[in-house]
């Protein structure tokens, strides 16, 4: 089956019992078991829910992996891919990453002696040099929160398994549709689900991806024992929406990209990041690594913090918002809020300043998202 086709219907076969053709919602926390270990493969719902069971072949099929686990938020997830370490073991992160990813490395897993190492985004031979001994793990994301640089998946990839290490990469931002990091030789993929996946800011959820069955079996052990599993309605609402991946993804990419070029003219603006403008560094890895360029665009306002402050209070269509992803379009500073999490003096030395917005474009009619950037940033 081809993506748009396993997005409606993998894992989603109508419901042996009744023929209804949505996954049910299996609200229920246990199941009635005929003796003992006499079940029909469910016994506790921390541990197994059809309506989870659906959505997880679904994902794992559109990341072309063999396995997939969903979670309560994205780092849930995360926290499953980081519970394959073990106290003082080393891994290695590109620099530029969601906030909360940097939270977790630094406040979570330094606890348990678990330091990580931070990497350009793009230096491949970089990755080769930050491996110690006891490094055990690589953690990419690309493209990169926020600044929108590219990482050479494949690349990495034969770095990290000449080591023996394992890579994981975070793909929220692209969405399997424009990316498929397993494909690249990835072998864990990681999402929250909250964003692209769900794609209508109803939901917080992840995933994780794998086709090692190693791996998967210790993401399973992990996804039960900690129990960090979303509740059946939200898959249920992630279910539904995943089964629009293809056009919502299509018309963000649309979107985005005239946006970047809108603000690429625009005086007022001093820099502008989207992969998908040939002025973008890492624009030829793009076309390689993915099949569009996304819906994500960053950009540098020529003023001050007190400027940023008044555009955002100024937009019509685009909500200022934590978050992306979702069909609405939405306006973020990271410095003060996805990235506030990040001491200044890093941030700013990876070029993360007071007066950069990131963009979720939406998929709104063009001329509003349009109209609506001209009079905030006027
Ligand atoms: N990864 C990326 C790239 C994100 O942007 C986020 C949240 O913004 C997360 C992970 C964490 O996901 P959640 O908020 O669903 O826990």
């Amino acid at each position: 089956m081809k993506f748009s086709t396993k997005a409606i219907h993998a894992g989603q076969e109508p419901d042996p019992t009744t023929g209804a053709i949505m996954t049910p919602i299996y609200q229920t926390s246990t199941y009635a078991q005929t003796g003992m270990g006499e079940h029909k493969g469910f016994e506790y719902a921390r541990t197994g829910n059809p309506t989870r069971s659906a959505l997880e072949e679904c994902i794992a099929s559109l990341e072309n992996g063999t396995h997939g686990l969903a979670f309560a938020s994205g780092m849930a997830a995360e926290s499953a891919a980081l519970s394959l370490l073990s106290a003082g073991d080393h891994m290695i992160s590109c620099d530029d990453l969601y906030g909360g990813s940097y939270r977790i490395f630094e406040r979570i897993m330094s606890r348990y002696n678990i330091e990580t190492s931070y990497v350009p985004a793009g230096t491949i031979t970089e990755y080769e040099k930050a491996i110690r001994p006891n490094t055990k793990l690589i953690w990419l994301e690309t493209p990169t929160n926020p600044l929108l640089r590219l990482v050479d998946i494949q690349a990495v990839a034969e770095v990290a398994h000449r080591h023996n290490l394992l890579l994981v990469v975070d793909n929220t931002f692209s969405s399997p549709y424009f990316q498929q990091p397993l494909t690249l030789g990835a072998d864990i993929v990681l999402h929250s689900t909250t964003k692209y996946i769900n794609g209508h800011s109803d939901v917080i959820g992840g995933a994780v991806v794998t086709s090692n069955e190693q791996v998967y079996g210790a993401l399973k052990f992990y996804q039960n024992a900690a129990g960090g599993v979303p509740g059946p309605f939200d898959v249920w609402l992630t279910l539904r929406g995943i089964k629009t991946l293809t056009v919502r993804m299509r018309q963000h990419e649309e979107n985005a990209r005239s946006v970047a070029r809108f603000l690429m003219e625009h005086k007022r603006v001093e820099k502008v990041y989207y992969p998908g403008l040939s002025s973008h560094p890492d624009y030829e890895l793009a076309k390689r690594q993915m099949s569009g360029f996304g819906g994500m665009v960053s950009f540098q306002f020529k003023g001050t913090l007190a400027d940023v402050e008044d555009i955002v209070r100024r937009f019509k269509v685009f909500t200022f918002a934590e978050s992306l992803g979702g069909v609405e379009s939405l306006v973020c500073h990271p410095a003060s809020m996805t990235h506030g999490s990040i001491p200044r003096d890093i941030r700013e030395a990876r070029g993360l300043n007071d007066t950069l917005l990131r963009l979720s474009v939406g998929i709104e009619d063009i001329e509003d998202i349009i109209g609506d950037l001209e009079q905030a940033l006027a």
